[in-house]
């Protein structure tokens, strides 16, 4: 059961207003566009795969220090001390962004402020197949973070099992193309992976994640290191983290970092990484049970090392159940009431942990900034796929592609 439980992963994101008010948001920050460029798409690649990667070796405290560098563990980033350590509350939805589910999105995230003025925060790891890119925009033009979830997203799990580096690059580095070019959103914006069924491929995934810019992975779960939580960490030596969905990584993988999902604990103790996989959970028709069973996971991490607490959802639970989502939107409600917790893109997390700062400080920093962008909404289709012979629509921000895009034509050109 446990295994069945671990696997299944969402991530959401709430959001209403703190106190009935609507704050002033500072003004976002716009960073100088970057002048990186993509890489060739992999279509026609046939590089061999790589002989076994040597092994990495046991973290070393003195080789291994920040900004770059932190060996796995719980340890608070900076020596810090729980209460002068920011909590950080990462929501992440997973999957395809279409008509259906922006509607949850708007109505619980957006106009949602932490108590330091700053947007809240929340993650989209996005696939494919369905997926809107008029809506993608749209969330990253409010701020949200859109990060990679796989073109295909297909089954069965064992096509990620035993992927290979090549059919990562295809999956993940020309899904950070495509999703760049269809929903005209910079390149370098996309940073974050998180693989489908929080199926580790070994060294497979880390290995293409320098040559394409990504630069935090949030598929690896833990249910070991949960109290005290695990905080983030990179690959440049060995990891200590349990393995809940092997193969994990063995090589080291210099500045590539993980992001663990700590695991949940059901009401029966069983470990479960995603909020709609816990067994064990409060009937889905009342709220006050529900909203007591999420505060009660939070305070394992906000009374105890306050590693970054995950609420890692899928939309259709939410729709499904507004007891849930109601007992979600009074969560985030309570966290943006805290002086001292902090709803954030996942990234933001990373960039604290590279330069902990204690929460005072962090407090009177600028809000996280975002270059905009706009979209010419364009619907596409009929656009024939190859790989399954059905047709498809498609609304995107930029001129149509001649065949429906795909593992191998991440454009369909
Ligand atoms: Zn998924």
């Amino acid at each position: 059961m446990r295994s069945v439980v671990l696997l299944s992963v969402v991530v959401g994101l709430v959001i209403t207003v703190v106190n009935g008010q609507v704050p002033t948001p500072p003004p976002l920050q716009t960073p100088e566009p970057s002048t990186e460029s993509p890489p060739e798409t992999t279509a026609g690649s046939t590089e061999p795969e790589p002989e076994d990667l040597p092994l990495a070796e046991k973290c070393d405290e003195e080789l291994c220090k920040l900004p770059n560098c932190r060996c796995s563990s719980t340890s608070i980033p900076g020596g810090l001390l729980p209460r002068d350590t920011p909590q950080f509350v990462t929501v992440t939805f997973d999957d395809g962004i279409n008509i259906n589910n922006i509607i949850t999105y708007r109505n619980t995230l957006y106009n949602r402020f932490n108590s330091n003025g700053c947007p809240a925060g929340a993650t989209f790891y996005v696939s494919h197949e369905y997926t809107n890119y008029v809506l993608v925009n749209e969330l990253y033009n409010r701020g949200f973070e859109i990060a990679l979830h796989s073109i295909s997203h297909q089954t069965p799990q064992t096509y990620w099992l035993e992927a290979t580096r090549d059919i990562m690059k295809q999956e993940f580095g020309d899904q950070k193309i495509q999703m760049s070019h269809l929903a005209n959103i910079p390149y370098e914006s996309i940073k974050g992976m998180r693989i489908p069924f929080l199926q580790m491929t070994g060294n497979a995934s880390f290995e293409i994640m320098k040559e394409y810019g990504l630069e935090y992975d949030c598929t690896w779960p833990t249910t070991t290191q949960t109290n005290p939580g695990l905080w983030p960490y990179t690959l440049d030596f060995a990891s200590t983290q349990d393995c809940v969905v092997p193969p994990c990584p063995t090589a080291s993988f210099p500045g590539t970092w993980i992001k663990p999902l700590v695991a949940w604990s059901d009401l029966q103790g069983v470990p479960c990484s995603f909020v709609d996989a816990c067994f064990f959970a409060p009937n889905v028709l009342d709220e006050e049970a529900w909203f007591q069973f999420i505060v009660t996971n939070f305070e394992r991490h906000y009374l105890g090392n306050r590693a970054p607490f995950g609420f890692f959802v899928h939309e259709a639970f939410l729709s499904a159940w507004p007891a849930i989502t109601n007992a979600f939107v009074r969560f985030m409600d309570m966290v943006n009431n805290l002086p001292d917790a902090f709803m954030v893109n996942s990234h933001e997390v990373i960039d604290w942990v590279k330069n902990p700062v204690p929460v005072d400080k962090y407090k009177a920093q600028s809000c996280r900034g975002f270059i905009p962008t706009t979209c010419s909404a364009t619907s596409c289709g009929p656009l024939n796929s190859s790989h399954n012979g059905m047709d498809y629509w498609m609304q995107i921000c930029n001129v149509c592609p001649r065949v429906y895009p795909w593992v191998g034509n991440p454009l369909g050109l």
